[in-house]
């Protein structure tokens, strides 16, 4: 197994850093480097663009509908450069889920409508899934859709829509048949969120910051021609969704800049007259996470390079997204706790004076603003796309068919 990257790799990784280093803007880097969540719709909005214009907005994606054609590898290089310049990410719902099932399963009309504006970022997309009763379960979800001539009316409640205050579209999954086989009588349908009917209320975070939302659907027309793909057929485009956001929930990336932000912090603060990076305490806390974080990495990189491996893909994707998010987690946890007292400063946001840094003193320096948020943030990473426990249940069944 060859652990370096290739000379063609290294080179990719220089242009990279070279067009974030010209391109990206230094303020929305600044905010994104808090580490409060979201970053402000506007600087996704204007970092969309700038990577849309370049042609790098959704490498991911097949190079015939705007990808890049970029490697595996490579892929996860520029998401490595982006992170370590700061680089808010964009729109994942649109980009990273809803996307790939428009070009995956929908009709060459509905490509040519959906795809362009959501690599531009003109479509913010919001994902309806959950419901207040329907979250591991998915599949007992109830909002409805009956046909009515050439459109069906929505009626139901959606929960925890991420970004859906930024949105402008929302893709649901919504029972067409409660006659049929639960699976069965579930169709993925485009809803246009500024219809007649819907409403999207916030729901706070434990940090304080509006990540969250729910959506009300009351009676809403939607046109038929949104259905994506068949009636009834939505619950296999949801698995191969929620399988894709999975596989790319590692977020390695993260993490490291978490750590890097730990060391930076800890080599500042001190205990018991020592700076707190010499300490044998925090150094064996630090390289636990470090040497964990490592082993994923190269877990990432055999899967990327398509290894070949006797393991189910959802079960190899349960497994990153299990032991990614526990990370994350670590990560942020390690930067509070390096911080000590200060980490209990009750900051909310951007509006802080803190985030300014012309404001940052010796007493409060600047990285002391979003490390408890981060750190609050990350305990949803556990839940979100498929909470904890279920994913375990997933790699039982499928890794140890037990
Ligand atoms: C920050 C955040 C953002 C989110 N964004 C979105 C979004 O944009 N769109 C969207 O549709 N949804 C979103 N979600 C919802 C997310 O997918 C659900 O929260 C998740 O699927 C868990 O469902 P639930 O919250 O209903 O918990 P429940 O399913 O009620 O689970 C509660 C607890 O019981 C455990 N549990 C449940 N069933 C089992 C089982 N069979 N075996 C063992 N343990 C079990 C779970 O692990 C969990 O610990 C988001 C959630 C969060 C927290």
């Amino acid at each position: 197994m060859e652990f370096q990257y290739s000379a063609a790799d290294e080179a990719f990784r220089k242009e990279v850093r070279e067009f974030l280093a010209a391109h990206l803007p230094a303020d929305i880097a600044h905010r994104h480097a808090l580490g409060f969540h979201p970053a402000p719709k506007d600087d996704l909005l204007r970092w969309n663009r700038v990577l849309a214009e370049r042609g790098w907005a959704a490498p991911h994606w097949p190079r015939e509908h705007g990808g890049t054609g970029w490697s595996p590898v490579q892929c996860h290089i520029f998401e490595q450069e982006c992170q370590r310049a700061h680089a808010p990410s964009l729109s994942w719902q649109g980009l990273r889920l809803c996307a790939p099932v428009i070009y995956t399963f929908g009709s060459e009309a509905q490509k040519a409508r959906f795809l362009p504006p959501i690599l531009r970022g003109d479509y913010l997309l919001a994902q309806g899934f959950s419901e207040p009763n329907a979250g591991s379960d998915l599949v007992s979800l109830k909002t409805s859709a009956v046909r009515d001539g050439d459109h069906y009316v929505v009626n139901g409640q959606k929960t925890w829509s991420s970004e859906g205050h930024y949105a402008d579209w929302g893709f649901f999954l919504v029972r067409t048949d409660s006659a049929a086989k639960p699976q069965r009588g579930i169709s993925f349908l485009m809803i246009d969120l500024r219809s007649p009917g819907v409403s999207v209320r916030p729901i706070l975070m434990f940090n304080g910051m509006h990540y969250v939302n729910e959506i009300f659907l009351d009676n809403v027309r939607v046109p038929a021609e949104n259905l994506i793909g068949d009636e009834g057929a939505g619950w296999s485009y949801a698995k191969f969704l929620l399988d894709n956001e999975r596989t790319s929930s590692a977020f390695i990336y993260f993490s490291r800049e978490w750590l890097t932000r730990a060391r930076a912090i800890a080599a500042r603060e001190t205990a018991g007259g020592m700076r707190l990076i010499d300490t044998p305490a925090f150094q064996r806390k630090l390289a636990a996470v470090e040497i964990d974080l490592q082993a994923l990495e190269f877990s990432v990189l055999r899967v990327l390079a398509s290894e070949k491996t006797r393991w189910n893909a959802t079960a190899v994707a349960s497994a990153l997204k299990v032991r990614g998010s526990e990370i994350q987690q670590r990560a942020t946890e390690l930067a509070l706790d390096a911080l000590g007292l200060r980490g209990l400063r009750a900051i909310d946001g951007f509006a802080d004076p803190l985030c300014d840094p012309a404001k940052a003193s010796e007493a409060w320096p600047g990285d002391v603003a979003g490390v408890a948020s981060g750190m609050l943030q990350t305990r949803a990473v556990t839940i979100y796309g498929g909470a904890k426990e279920v994913q375990k249940n997933i790699i039982s069944r499928l890794a140890f068919g037990l």
